[in-house]
């Protein structure tokens, strides 16, 4: 076989079988296909897209270019969940003691934060002591004993997903439906778990801007489940404001201790709650959305959540303290108020630029490996269709660099709109997808 031909057969809009995309696959990965080929490639994928057999291809073969995870040692169905990224996003902070809590041995592995996006293993690293990366016989060995383990994803865990993202992201590949279906689906494979949840974003600080793309982000990923056996449920939700109101690594921890606590009714508690049901009717826990729903309630107002979250800290050597007395956690030695510029109702709050603020405190990495402050954030004091005065907070902001705090409010100020009439809160869950289709609500 030759890139070359593969690359105009692509371009050409022709389907590719499994085997040229496989041999592409590994040609790459062995860095016996060049990085411009490849750029060559993606670009003709980017515009003529795969058929459903290619991207379940195209995912396997990436799954399978690196280490496959066996989780066969741990009794029980084990559950997945994975977000396609967002700002204020803490649903897994919450939700898996809370899963692991309700008997789902919750395994997973998660990535660190890049751009306007936070990432779970960098606000895990805000806990004192804790170590984020097990090797795999520590990750088993953890999921056996106490129902929960996460590390951070290794270069092991589907190499050649690791190679094609960062050449996507320099040559304006990433949008793409069945690259970004493949590329989450084949980690979420080879990391082992039998059914996967995953919370599909939309909105303006989300990779899918609309409903109906979304919708077919999730379909092509449900479908790709099905082929490989390992079922999976989407639930679309609203990214066009942040999540919580936290955005930072350590406010982030404290966020999730909140809920778990029963502290506070939220969206991000809600869509906890929503993502949370569908685990639990995954991983065979409960027979319906609702009936779960009531037992992770139960488990939040019991505080078993809660001890499962120290449980689970502790176990990955981190201060398991900090769940009742979250306070201690290290905040920024600088802070100040946002005072609004406007007055109204709250139209819109930009998630990507409240991102890109918390970014510049210190949050988040514009480049790769870059060192972050994980006591820098954001708390805003506002959401979509709240009355705010000129002058009244719109967020506390926190950083270890006094000189980054000027910026960071001319941004936060500049991410809020107003209208003088009274603004409906948009809906927070749009949809679910499973292997019967797109549906408003599950029956
Ligand atoms: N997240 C991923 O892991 N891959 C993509 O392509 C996009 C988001």
């Amino acid at each position: 076989m030759r890139a070359i031909d593969i690359i105009a057969k692509k371009r050409d809009g022709k389907e590719l079988s499994d085997s040229e995309i496989e041999w592409l696959i590994k040609g790459y990965t062995l860095t016996e296909i060049p990085d411009y080929q490849m750029a060559a490639w993606l670009m003709a994928v980017f515009f003529e897209g795969m058929t459903e057999r290619e991207t379940a291809a195209l995912t396997l073969a990436m799954a399978q270019s690196g280490e496959m995870v066996d989780l066969s040692a741990v009794p029980g169905i084990k559950v997945d969940k994975h977000s396609t990224g967002g700002v204020a996003d803490t649903t897994t902070l919450v939700l898996a003691p809370l899963v692991s809590a309700a008997g789902i041995p919750v395994a997973k592995m998660s990535g660190r934060g890049l751009g306007f996006t936070g990432g779970t293993i960098d606000k895990l690293e805000a806990i004192p002591g804790f170590k984020a990366t097990l090797e795999q016989h520590e990750f088993i060995a953890n999921l056996q004993k106490y129902q929960i383990a996460i590390t951070g994803q290794t270069a092991s865990i589907a190499p050649a997903d690791g190679k094609l993202y960062a050449l996507r992201d320099v040559t304006a590949t990433v949008e793409s439906i069945a690259l970004i279906a493949s590329s989450i689906m084949s980690k979420k494979i080879a990391a082992g778990a039998d059914k996967i949840v995953l919370d599909v974003k939309v909105g303006s600080g989300a990779f899918m801007k609309n409903k109906a793309d979304a919708i077919s982000l999730a379909t092509a990923m449900v479908r790709i489940g099905r082929l490989v056996g390992r079922q999976t449920v989407a639930v679309l939700t609203s990214m066009d404001e942040p999540l919580g109101v936290a955005i930072g690594n350590s406010l982030e921890v404290k966020a999730a201790i909140e809920i778990l606590s029963g502290r506070g009714g939220s969206a991000l508690k809600e869509v906890c709650l929503t993502l949370g049901s569908q685990m639990l009717v995954a991983g065979g826990k409960a027979l319906t959305p609702e009936i779960a729903r009531r037992k992770l309630m139960t488990l939040i107002d019991s505080k078993q959540g809660l001890a499962k979250f120290g449980e689970f800290i502790a176990a990955q050597g981190g201060d398991a303290a900090i769940v009742y007395n979250p306070d201690s956690l290290q905040l920024a030695r600088y802070w100040a108020e946002v005072a609004s510029i406007g007055r109204g109702y709250v139209k819109k709050i930009d998630a990507a630029q409240i991102g890109y603020a918390a970014m510049r405190l210190g949050a988040g990495r514009e480049y790769k490996d870059q060192k972050i402050d994980l006591a820098a954030g954001v708390v805003l004091k506002c959401h979509v269709g709240h009355y705010i005065d000129k002058n009244q907070p719109l967020a506390t902001i926190y950083s270890n660099d006094s000189c980054r705090l000027a910026e960071a409010i001319h941004l936060i100020q500049q991410a809020v709109s107003f209208d003088s009439r009274a603004v409906a809160p948009p809906p927070l869950i749009l949809g679910f997808v499973d292997d019967n289709g797109f549906h408003d609500r599950l029956a």
